[in-house]
């Protein structure tokens, strides 16, 4: 560590969603602006956008173009530098990482590059797991990224379409019953019933049929048992089939396969079940748990590393004396992110880095217009108490919003919302072309 103290600082953080692109941003502001490091933030994609909304996208109850923050101009703002590309490798004795070429329509816009770095923070995020199971590649979507859930959106509005014209079913089915698959599916019902409201065709929310797959006993199992009593009877009452307790072996074009041979038949399918970081790092020699997360210190350093940082869903960090790594949530992607932002100028100076204490806020659970549940954790007004209705839907909404204001501070934040409440006075609220 002691070459930091000589060289010009490179700080690279890679993938600039939840935890990536708070960091950069309060690096930029504090180091970058004052010529103490140069602040790199890589990403595969253009735009960053607040994941725990996506599904709001795929279901188009939500405009996609109105909430992404384009990297390149945020990261001017921010003083720091945006470089696009997927990182494909790190060669952690030369401290450099590696860059796959960037192809555009199908051009190649950059070739294979390198960037140095003094220290690289790791925040690349998860994707759903299908643990092999055949033609789920082949015959499913999946929202784990803005591509994907637009990708899904534009199937869902054909298929509506296709329904007002012909009085067809519009069959989906979603596998994985946790936050993702439950708030998917309540977000897909309102799209429907609020598209029934535009058509001369009655009658096409009743021809929404929606079944929720999910292995476990429950839905929401990370949730206590109350959530998902209570979003269960909620899921039902709108007419979602909900199914526990079943494990789907197989996907083809027509639907599901079901462990003992049930189909659930759907032309539209969904995997949101299971979790595994996202590509990139699975052999760069860091040391990695079975669903190929980074292992972390408490410092959020990787394990038997000294300058390498992984935060976020990539990162798995038990906590000492826990029974379970901490969850992978926007919530704990956010605290690691602003403990890295506060202590990182520090740990370039050469003090050691404390550890990192997860602050558990609680857990919510948005069904859409519908209603929301959660708890709001051991702190704040409610200590472990049930939330629910308006106000577990309005603490919910400001976690978003709390978002937007680390990114963009009070003035702009401000602005933003304005320009969304007038956008959805004149705009309809829902993706129908
Ligand atoms: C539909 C949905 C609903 C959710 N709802 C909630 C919720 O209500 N509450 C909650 O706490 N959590 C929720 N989550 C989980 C939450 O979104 C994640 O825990 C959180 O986004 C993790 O933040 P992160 O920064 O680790 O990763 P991400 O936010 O996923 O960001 C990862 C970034 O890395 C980039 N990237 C990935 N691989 C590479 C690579 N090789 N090279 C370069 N860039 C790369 C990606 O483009 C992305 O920008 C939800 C998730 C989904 C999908």
């Amino acid at each position: 560590m002691s070459t930091l103290h000589r060289r010009p600082r490179r700080i690279v953080v890679a993938g600039g969603g939840v935890a990536g692109l708070i960091l950069a941003t309060r690096l930029g502001r504090t180091l970058g602006a004052t010529g103490r490091a140069e602040i790199t933030l890589v990403d595969r994609s253009p735009t960053h956008i607040w994941k725990p909304m996506l599904h709001t996208i795929a279901a188009g109850t939500w405009n996609i173009h109105q909430q992404q923050v384009q990297y390149l101009t945020h990261a001017r703002a921010h003083d720091f530098s945006y470089v696009p590309g997927e990182l494909d490798g790190i060669d952690r004795a030369a401290r450099r990482i590696h860059l796959a070429p960037v192809r555009l329509e199908g051009e190649t816009v950059a070739g294979a590059r390198e960037l140095s770095y003094d220290a690289l923070v790791l925040a690349l995020g998860s994707s759903a797991n299908d643990f092999g199971t055949p033609g789920v590649d082949e015959h499913c979507h999946r929202i784990d990224s803005q591509g994907q859930a637009d990708a899904f959106n534009s199937r869902l509005r054909a298929h509506v379409a296709r329904s007002f014209v012909n009085g067809n079913s519009i069959d989906v089915a979603i596998v994985g019953g946790g936050a993702t698959g439950v708030e998917l599916a309540t977000e897909m019902s309102r799209m429907v019933e609020l598209a029934g409201g535009y058509g001369t065709q009655t009658g096409i929310r009743q021809r929404l049929r929606l079944t929720l797959l999910e292995g476990a006993p429950r839905i929401l199992n990370a949730f206590p048992e109350a959530v998902s009593t209570s979003a269960a009877a909620q899921l039902r009452a709108l007419g979602i089939d909900v199914r526990t307790g079943v494990r789907v072996v197989a996907a083809d074009p027509e639907g599901f396969v079901l462990d003992g041979g049930e189909r659930i038949e759907a032309a539209l399918k969904v995997w949101a079940a299971g979790i595994r970081a996202a590509s990139g790092i699975a052999d760069c020699g860091l040391g990695l748990n079975p669903l190929g997360q980074v292992i972390a210190t408490p410092s959020l350093l990787a394990s038997g590393e000294d300058c390498i940082f992984a935060i976020g869903d990539c990162a798995s960090l038990l906590p000492p004396g826990a029974p379970r790594p901490l969850p992978s949530t926007a919530q704990v992607a956010n605290q690691q992110a602003l403990h890295l932002a506060r202590h990182l100028p520090a740990w370039l100076s050469g003090e050691p880095l404390p550890p990192f204490n997860f602050r558990d806020l609680g857990s919510l659970v948005s069904l859409s217009d519908y209603n929301a549940f959660g708890t709001l954790g051991r702190f704040g007004f409610f200590p472990d108490g049930f939330v629910k209705g308006r106000f577990a839907q309005w603490s919910h909404a400001l976690l978003y919003r709390s978002h937007q204001l680390s990114l963009h501070g009070p003035g702009r934040t401000a602005l933003l919302w304005l320009a969304e409440w007038l956008n959805g006075l004149v705009n309809p609220k829902i993706r129908i072309s």
